[in-house]
């Protein structure tokens, strides 16, 4: 099945990577449902009873598109950065964190301090190297967190053999998926993977939901991440006498977010990544050629220009502002790209730096500028962002 996204005539969105535009199927689903929304395990009437259902089986759709095993939880959050922080918190103790300079923030900033921090790799080859040698140094089990795709250059992580490191040492890991679930399959059983991250609005599904899905025994053994209504099975008159529940719920305290469950479901039953990934990479490759032909125009990498990427490309002007430029594209072209340093600032930063020193420029800027693609974006807009970057 295709889906379709919603969209305003004459604005070229080329913005995906910081949200993507609502899927037909999500706001579909959201509209259905709105007459019979009501309260989320709590009551006895139809309405509940129907939006009981519809969540739990959002969580079981969400689970399948993600390829959840039997044993894992999939518990819904408010996005990435959220179920990034419920997974440090449910850190068992004394657990070493092993991460990268080029993360994103969001699984960069949520991990104790003192998480070892790999410097950023050039190849997908370093990375698994780096990895194996870092974990041979820890004397205990350890997390390894890591992006599926940088929300900065696209490259994809070699995520399934960086899963094989990490078991091979007894280390588990978590795969922050925002950027690439959108853009391609992933699943936690093929890939071998422990934890994966996702965040709605990036997968076509606004509304507010995320999801942490994966291994079930450290969430269940960890404190709630949110205490409250719906996370206990026993609550007695002494504060000390509570017993939480097990399973999703013991993360999920409060009224959930039901159309944000639903409308991310809906996603996750009629995307189909495979098809997504080729028309992307079609539209990667005509941009990255357009751009490497425009003088002053350098893009940001990390691995060799050949490595596998996602629906993401940024790069800087010489000479030129970023800011400057983004403002100039949305008022005179109506085209919208992002421009700053991504959320992933140590690893922007060095990448305009290699970038100055790959093409001998000393006059780009500090910040860059990204465009991203994705479901409903045509040739025509990336042309379009061409030619007014030639202008
Ligand atoms: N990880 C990556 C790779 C991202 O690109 C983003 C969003 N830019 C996040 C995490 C955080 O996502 P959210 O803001 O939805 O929590």
């Amino acid at each position: 099945m295709t889906t379709t996204v919603l969209g305003v005539p004459d604005q070229i969105n080329l913005d995906y990577a910081a949200t993507a535009p609502c899927a037909r199927a999500a706001a579909d689903a959201v509209a259905e449902l709105l007459p019979w929304y009501g309260s989320v395990h709590r009551g006895a009437g139809a309405l509940s009873q129907r939006s009981t259902l519809a969540y739990e089986v959002a969580r079981q759709a969400v689970g399948d598109f993600l390829g959840a095993r039997a044993g894992d939880h999939v518990i819904f959050t408010r996005n990435t950065t959220d179920a990034l922080n419920l997974l440090a918190r449910a850190l068992p103790a004394g657990t070493p964190v092993v991460t990268y300079g080029a993360e994103h923030h969001a699984n960069l900033l949520p991990w104790p301090v003192g998480a070892v921090r790999l410097p950023v790799p050039d190849s997908p080859g370093a990375a698994i190297r780096a990895l194996d040698a870092a974990l041979r140094q820890l004397d205990a089990p350890a997390l390894v967190a890591v992006t599926g795709a940088s929300n900065v250059t696209g490259e994809r992580w070699p995520v399934a053999e960086l899963a094989a490191v990490a078991h091979r040492h007894g280390a588990r890991i978590a795969v922050d998926a925002a950027q690439l679930a959108p853009h391609a399959p992933i699943d936690i059983a093929d890939l071998d993977l422990d934890y994966v991250a996702v965040s709605g609005h990036k997968l076509y599904a606004p509304f507010g939901a995320g999801v942490l899905a994966g291994r079930g025994d450290w969430l269940d053994a960890a404190p709630p991440y949110l205490t409250g209504g719906g996370a206990t099975r026993h609550v007695g008159a002494a504060t000390h006498d509570v017993r939480w529940a097990t399973g999703p719920a013991r993360h999920e305290a409060g009224t959930p977010n039901l159309l944000g469950a639903v409308a991310l479901a809906a996603v996750c039953t009629t995307l189909d990544p495979t098809a997504v990934q080729a028309t992307e990479r079609a539209l990667v490759a005509r941009l990255r050629a357009g751009l490497a032909e425009i003088p002053g125009v350098a893009e940001l990498r990390m691995f060799d220009p050949g490595a596998e990427r996602v629906g993401i490309v940024s790069f800087v002007v010489a000479g030129r502002d970023s800011a400057e430029v983004a403002a100039e594209l949305a008022r005179d072209h109506g085209i919208g790209v992002r421009d700053g340093l991504f959320c992933a600032h140590p690893l922007t930063r060095r990448l305009i730096a290699e970038a100055a020193a790959r093409t001998g420029r000393r006059d780009l800027p500090p910040t860059a500028l990204r465009a991203s693609v994705g479901l409903g974006t045509t040739e025509s807009d990336v042309e379009a962002l061409l030619s007014a970057l030639c202008r």
